[in-house]
């Protein structure tokens, strides 16, 4: 691979057009930056958010919803659509855009996380993972050139390399093990990606350890991906490991001209650390999850509308919020629809708590644009609820 291709990622023809338009001050204060990313289907602005849909679809919202609660981007699942209705269905349908009427940016994962996550009796080789499928039972084997190959038959905008995935906390011979292969798979996944619309990202694994997290930074950065992943956090290590992970990657990738992605992150409070710390872009089922269980988010933390307190609470969950939820209903109206377990309730919550994370990436956006993000970062903890979302009174917020 040589180095001159990195040159084509930054602001080139390409399926992902970078620019960096706002860089991180060179007092070292902060390594957040603002930036626009082309891909086929439309400009995603970063720091972003990508609400995900798991099945080809967020779930409980169609894609009016979606694009009524901000969203720009949504990433859909490798693993999912290949085991159920069939990449090779999608594609003789017209393409994953086509299929769930989706005209904004889909970026797939790879699979690597879900084969390892969901897919019992997984055996892992240097060729694959074999894997049983969480719904019925049947034997499957993934390779590096199969995730390539489904994702290119989805059409996605941004499709991952095939990665192994480890907890974080997992022995170091088990990280090691998994990062090197991680990186042979990374380079056999550029061999087989043959499409010319799609951009390809590669998967910086390593864990927790300094050494082997710069390794794999070092050898993913050398290959031709049109952005870098940060796989492996998000999982079962404490912030502090994870700022000092993302410090170790994003130090080496100060002058790198792509995209940073890190994978898996959903709380407020989170993404704003990690913008902070020099991260573009982000995903997690986590707004939407904690929606259907009824905790939605409001500045400054969370309520739980399954609490007796709201069902004769007739305000909005969020005073001005322009969400389905908060436009037209109460408090106490969802906090029936929850107890009545209609339907109803898991759409309205799930679009308040898209609306709440994506106007809060729009209010980073902002304020790394006016050039002051260090000034804004007290009051951007206070809307993202510092404590982690710690609950809220229930006045309104
Ligand atoms: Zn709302």
């Amino acid at each position: 691979m040589t180095s001159t291709s990195l040159e084509d990622h930054a602001g080139g023809p390409g399926p992902a057009r970078f620019v960096v338009e706002v860089s991180p001050p060179k007092d070292g204060s902060t390594r957040a930056r603002a930036g626009r990313l082309q891909l086929t289907h439309g400009v995603v602005d970063t720091p972003q958010f990508m609400p995900v849909g798991t099945n080809a679809a967020v779930k409980a919202l169609d894609p009016d919803d979606l694009r009524a609660a901000g969203a720009s981007i949504i990433l859909s699942n490798t693993y999912h659509l290949y085991l159920r209705p069939g990449h090779e269905r999608i594609e003789r349908l017209g393409g994953l855009h086509r299929f769930m009427a989706w005209d904004r940016p889909i970026l797939t994962d790879s699979g690597g996380f879900q084969v390892v996550s969901l897919g019992d009796l997984r055996v892992i080789d240097e060729d694959g993972a074999t894997f049983r499928s969480h719904l019925d039972g049947s034997v499957h084997r993934f390779t590096p050139e199969l995730a390539i190959q489904v994702q290119m038959a989805l059409g996605s905008d941004v499709a991952l390399a095939f990665d192994q995935p480890v907890m974080p906390t997992s022995p170091a011979a088990v990280v090691a093990d998994a990062t090197r292969r991680t990186h042979r798979w990374a380079e056999r996944c550029v061999a087989a990606h043959d499409r010319s619309d799609q951009a390809l990202f590669g998967i910086v694994q390593g864990g927790l350890d300094t050494a082997l997290r710069t390794e794999s930074t070092e050898f993913i950065r050398n290959l031709p991906f049109d952005g870098i992943c940060i796989g492996g956090l998000a999982g079962d290590e404490t912030a502090a490991q994870r700022e000092a992970t993302l410090d170790v990657v994003v130090r080496l990738l100060a002058d790198d001209p792509r995209p940073r992605y890190l994978m898996g992150l959903g709380s407020p409070a989170d993404l704003l650390e990690a913008v902070h710390r020099g991260v573009d872009l982000f995903d997690s089922v986590l707004p939407a999850r904690v929606a259907r269980n009824g905790q939605v988010w409001v500045p400054g933390g969370k309520l739980n509308l399954r609490n007796r307190q709201f069902l004769d609470d007739g305000t909005p969950i969020q005073e001005g919020c322009p969400c389905a939820a908060c436009r037209t209903f109460s408090r106490a109206y969802l906090a029936h629809l929850f107890r009545a377990k209609e339907l109803l309730a898991y759409r309205l919550a799930t679009c308040h708590n898209l609306t709440f994370t994506l106007d809060f990436m729009g209010r980073i956006r902002t304020a790394i644009r006016s050039g002051d993000f260090p000034r804004a970062l007290p009051g951007l903890r206070l809307h993202a609820g510092r404590n982690g979302l710690g609950e809220v009174a229930g006045k309104s917020a």
